[in-house]
């Protein structure tokens, strides 16, 4: 025998047990994908310290059904290149990209900020094409907020708003898609709808899941409001 090494049934059992554990590199963000049989949702922690949002994911992930999740693998919310430091749901449009490097880093210097930018403009589509499902299926970001941020800052630049939940401003859906609006609006809780959000954009992957006509849920609560985001999750799950 000569040419190629056969492949040994050991060696298959080997691939497939790496293949569930892969890893994303994408504008400098690194992810662990986590996949239970095909994508027919995927679903996306982008920020490495909100840690409710994670173990809801990772939970959810444990039961086997179907759908593919993208954990993003550091613990800090921010993402460093270099010298710089950068919001990674501030980077899917190149004018939301400048403005989150110009206010993290504000002593940056012309030229630095055009290559960061240049990289980004190389590696955005990588990262949106593993992000985004195909076309009709969902994907499902899961965030934590604190104090200082809630459904009150959405509201002016929503298309249409149900506020099922007002004594909890921090919790709501998020999504792009009107039909998927009319569902999560006959939820018990807060839901917008931003099929078409006003300028500027901020360079969130909402912003660009809007642009390309993508499904896109962001499920919003409070930090440490675990069975609150939990029960969310589980309610879209079921219904869309
Ligand atoms: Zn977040």
């Amino acid at each position: 025998m000569s040419g190629t090494p056969r492949l040994s049934r050991r060696h298959f059992l080997l691939l497939g047990w790496f293949s569930r554990r892969r890893i994303l590199h994408a504008a400098g963000i690194r992810f662990q994908i986590l996949r239970n049989g095909e994508p027919v949702r995927k679903f996306v922690l982008i920020h490495g310290d909100e840690h409710t949002a994670r173990r809801v994911l990772l939970e959810r992930m444990r039961t086997r059904r179907p759908g593919w999740a993208f954990l993003v693998t550091q613990e800090e919310r921010l993402v460093r290149l270099g010298a710089l430091r950068f919001d990674p749901n501030r980077i899917f449009s190149r004018e939301g990209a400048e403005r989150n490097l110009r206010q993290l880093n504000p002593a940056v210097g012309e030229a630095d900020l055009r290559l960061a930018l240049q990289f980004f403009d190389r590696e955005r589509e990588k990262l949106v094409r593993a992000l985004l499902p195909d076309r009709e299926r969902l994907l499902v970001a899961l965030h934590n907020n604190r104090e200082g941020y809630s459904i009150g800052n959405e509201i002016p630049i929503s298309d249409r708003v149900a506020l099922n939940e007002p004594s909890c401003p921090h919790d709501f859906y998020l999504c792009t898609d009107p039909r998927d609006f009319e569902r999560l609006a006959a939820s018990p809780f807060n839901a917008l709808l931003q099929h078409r959000p006003p300028p500027p954009d901020d360079g969130s992957l909402s912003r660009l899941a809007a642009r390309r006509g993508a499904r896109y849920v962001n499920i919003e609560t409070k930090l440490g409001e675990e069975a609150k985001q939990r029960g969310m999750l589980q309610w879209l799950e079921d219904r869309l």
